[in-house]
Parts: structure tokens; C-alpha cells; sequence
């Protein structure tokens, strides 16, 4: 199967959790996870109109967005934990950080983003199967985070992030997605910053149609679409 062909099927089976879901196909974004695939099957999709990358390592990234710059339109995203003392790395073309997973990177972050005049667009990312090997804020502590994350003028949350457990049980995968979609619910209505779009980030290769059923609006999707990876 070739890459164009697999994203083809990959739409496909987005467009049909969508119906099933009662949502518009628009409403949510395919996100290609490169990691540790070679940046020819980024190049490959970009030249077939995909936009949405990512990486897991800040290395990884640095080294595949200037390979990549004749596609402009690419919008690039780290998917992973970021160690603070890589904050000084982070790609100036990023669009998205998904996993910011304690407050203080979030301090670190707003004090290195304000010190270059800039700033980025973060998800928090809640442990919400709450498994003590995953990062992320507690559901519980989460409004609380929220509310001393948007006080940092640099940092824009815009939504949360989640990873379900790794487990062929639906139902389980369902409640954690379930979960966060709420959590999500409950801070768009707090109404406290003009950045918090909402945005939901949830859902794999594997558990991706259950993210859509639950109100995810971006999945990030690796080895569906790249094949298996070897590390
Ligand atoms: C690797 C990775 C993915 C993609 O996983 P696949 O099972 O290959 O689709 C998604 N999210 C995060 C945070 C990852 O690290």
C-alpha cells in the first residue's frame, strides 16, 4: 500500500465515524505522526495537500521542518514530553505543543517565550486513564491548572490532550475520551481566555473512531499511515 492510498483509507474511515458521531468530517483534523519515519513519506504526503505533522523530539523536528520548507503551508506539532532545558530549541514554525503536562514547564516556558517576544499555542495534557507510567494534570487538579496557565501571557491554551489506556477494551478507551470531552465542556464555558478554542486532542492508530465518537477534534495517527514503526 502506498501512502497516498492509506491516507485515502484513513479519510474514509474518519468520514464514517464522523456520520456515525452525528459530525461534520471537517470538524476533525488528521495529524500524520512522522516519528521515526523518513522525512521522504512527509514530503510524499505534503505534495498530496496533507498539512498536519508530528514529532515526539524537539531533535527529530528541528531536523524535519528545514527539509520541509518548500511546503509552507505544513503546520508542525510536538506530540511529546518536552524537558525544560530543550524549551531553548523549540522550532520557531511550530503551530501546536499538545503535551504540557506540568506547571512548571508551563512558567519556564511563558518566562523563554516572553523573553523572545513570542508565544505558542499549548494543549494541557490530562492523565486521565490515570495510569502512574503517563504524564499529564489529574482530572481533578485541572480547572485549577487552567486557571494559572491562561495568566501566562505568553502560553495560548488552546484545549487538552489525552492518551486512553493501551487496551483493546472500548468501553474502558470510551470513558477516559469521555472524560476529557467534559473537562472540555466545563472550561469552554468558564469563558476565560479568547484562546481556549476547545480543541481536543485524542485518539490513535488504534482508538482513533472511539476519540470521534467521544469529540475529539484532532487525532494523531502513525503507524495506520506510516506502517509499523521499528523502534
Ligand atoms: C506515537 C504517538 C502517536 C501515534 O501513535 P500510533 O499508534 O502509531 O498511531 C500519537 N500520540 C502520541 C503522543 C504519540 O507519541
Amino acid at each position: 500500500m502506498s501512502l497516498s492510498n492509506n491516507l485515502a483509507h484513513i479519510q474514509e474511515k474518519i468520514e464514517t465515524a464522523c456520520k456515525k458521531a452525528n459530525r461534520p468530517s471537517e470538524s476533525v483534523q488528521l495529524i500524520a505522526v512522522s516519528k521515526t519515519f523518513p522525512v521522504q513519506d512527509v514530503q510524499a504526503l505534503a505534495q498530496i495537500g496533507h498539512v498536519d505533522f508530528a514529532e515526539n523530539r524537539i531533535a527529530e523536528l528541528n531536523k524535519k521542518i528545514p527539509e520541509t520548507q518548500i511546503y509552507p503551508s505544513l503546520r508542525w506539532h510536538l506530540i511529546g514530553t518536552l524537558q525544560s532545558n530543550k524549551i531553548k530549541d523549540l522550532p520557531d514554525a511550530l503551530f501546536l505543543f499538545h503535551a504540557l503536562d506540568r506547571l512548571s514547564l508551563a512558567e519556564k516556558l511563558n518566562a523563554h517565550m516572553l523573553q523572545n517576544d513570542k508565544s505558542i499555542q499549548v494543549l494541557l495534557q490530562v492523565n486521565a486513564s490515570r495510569e502512574i507510567n503517563k504524564s499529564g494534570f489529574r482530572p481533578e487538579d485541572l480547572l485549577s491548572v487552567y486557571e494559572t496557565a491562561i495568566r501566562y501571557p505568553a502560553l495560548k491554551i488552546c484545549g487538552l490532550m489525552t492518551m486512553a489506556e493501551n487496551t483493546t477494551d472500548a468501553a474502558k478507551i470510551g470513558n477516559t475520551f469521555r472524560e476529557v470531552f467534559e473537562l472540555n465542556e466545563k472550561l469552554k464555558n468558564q469563558n476565560l481566555s479568547p484562546h481556549y478554542h476547545g480543541w481536543l486532542s485524542m485518539g490513535m492508530s488504534h482508538d482513533f473512531e472511539i476519540a470521534i465518537q467521544e469529540g475529539a477534534t484532532h487525532i494523531r495517527i502513525g503507524s495506520l499511515l506510516f506502517g509499523k514503526r521499528g523502534i
